[in-house]
């Protein structure tokens, strides 16, 4: 699926340079560029997610969503909705952001060795929810069976001004998020921690733990086993002050919030978004790749200037490899897992070296190696040259 703006012409890049002349690939491709979902009237977009669902494995170039703004810059019929948001509501995808680790760029928790993985649920909670001012009186909540019986229950009884908020969840919808965990728990043969805070919301995050609890029990347990992988769940600050001292090599799964939130840490603290790849995985274990990041405006309109741009492609890149590794993996093709771990080896080798983009040139504190900053292309021919 291709993209926008700075993206789009790095995809270019790669697929050029990294991939079509190893990989002899019979994709087949969807313009995701917003200019094609205009005039398809974003129907490329859901082509591509069924596309996804019938071949289960895609790579997607970042995109751009849609605001005011664009709907001016690029004359739009509409202000069409996020591809993301439209793919993974087809798919019922969980995203797991996971951190491409290298030397000499050391995250900010130094024993992170390994990576650390977020698995956040994208449906629901407060994203959803309905939310109120309130005055002196009595804010209620009722459910109206199908029946039409009601049950009634009093939030607060207010003696003055303040503030509330009705949100939900859906069984389906947590089973599916538990599902896309487990799977990919054992797909990287990682350990998993789902957190929550059930001792406070007895009945709401408490039907998260019980849903986990009985698919794993029901569904996974075993296979868990086999590979030696471990489930735990655990209440939300315990799982932060575990994954604090670890040294990294986890999942961890959250509630939707709480991903959106610690996501953002995880990220910052690993160093940057350049370097974060990120998987949609659908409970029937479809898998889209991408990068963490977005399509780098500001990047792009440098490049439009003729100026030079040194974008950092390697998100990008391992989104690539991930989904070559994959389809490798379903058709039992082991030259191409085999290409796709080499590559990704000739990438890492690169910035080792001490070739690398601007972004992390600033960063990168490596004994005896000198940091050298690259154009995009430069440094996407450097990794051609080692693989
Ligand atoms: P962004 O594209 O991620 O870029 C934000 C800033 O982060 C950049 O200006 C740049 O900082 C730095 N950056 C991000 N990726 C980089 C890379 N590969 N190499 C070097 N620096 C990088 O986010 P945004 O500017 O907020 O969003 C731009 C567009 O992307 C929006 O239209 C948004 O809708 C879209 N978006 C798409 C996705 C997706 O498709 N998954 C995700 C997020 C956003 P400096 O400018 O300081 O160099
Ligand atoms: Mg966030």
């Amino acid at each position: 699926m291709d993209g926008d703006e700075m993206t789009r012409i790095i995809w270019k890049l790669i697929k050029d340079i990294l991939i079509t002349p190893y990989v002899d690939l019979k994709t087949e491709y969807y313009d995701l560029g917003l200019k094609h979902r205009d005039e398809t009237d974003d129907k490329v977009t859901v082509d591509a997610a069924n596309a996804t669902k019938k071949y289960g494995v895609a790579v997607k170039c970042a995109t751009i969503t849609p605001n005011y703004q664009r709907v001016e810059e690029y004359d739009l019929k509409e202000m069409w909705k996020s591809p993301n948001g439209t793919i993974r509501a087809i798919l019922d995808g969980t995203v797991f952001r996971s951190p491409i680790i290298v030397k000499g760029i050391t995250p900010y928790i130094p024993t992170w060795e390994k990576p650390i993985v977020i698995a956040r649920h994208a449906y629901g909670d407060i994203y959803k929810a309905v939310d109120g001012l309130a005055g002196e009186g009595k804010a209620e909540l009722t459910y109206t069976d199908t029946d039409g019986k009601k049950n009634t229950v009093t939030v607060f009884d207010f003696d003055g001004d303040g503030v509330v908020l009705a949100m939900h969840n859906t069984d389906k919808s947590i089973k599916s998020f538990a599902k896309a965990c487990f799977n990919y728990a054992l797909e990287v043969k990682m350990p998993l921690i789902f957190s929550a805070k059930d001792t406070i919301s007895k009945k709401y995050d408490g039907k998260f733990k019980e849903i986990f609890e009985k698919i794993f029990n029901e569904e996974y347990k075993a296979e868990f086993e086999k590979e030696g992988v471990d489930y735990t769940y655990t209440l939300i600050d315990d799982a932060v002050a575990r994954i604090i001292r670890s040294n990294g090599g986890v999942v961890w799964a959250c509630k939707n919030y709480d991903g959106d939130v610690m996501s953002d840490m995880v990220a910052t603290a690993f160093g940057s978004l350049a370097m974060m790849t990120s998987v949609l995985v659908s409970p029937d274990g479809v898998y889209e790749f991408e990068a963490a990041h977005g399509t780098v405006t500001r990047h792009y309109y440098k490049y439009l200037k003729g100026e030079e741009t040194s974008t950092n492609p390697v998100a990008t890149i391992f989104a690539w490899t991930g989904a070559l590794k994959k389809r490798g993996a379903l058709d039992g093709l082991s030259d191409l897992a085999d290409f796709a771990e080499r590559l990704e080896r000739a990438t890492i080798e690169t910035i080792e070296s001490g070739k690398m983009t601007g972004d992390l040139v600033g960063m990168f504190n490596l004994p005896g190696v000198k940091a050298e900053k690259l154009t995009t292309e430069e440094f996407i021919k450097e990794i051609a040259k080692k693989i």
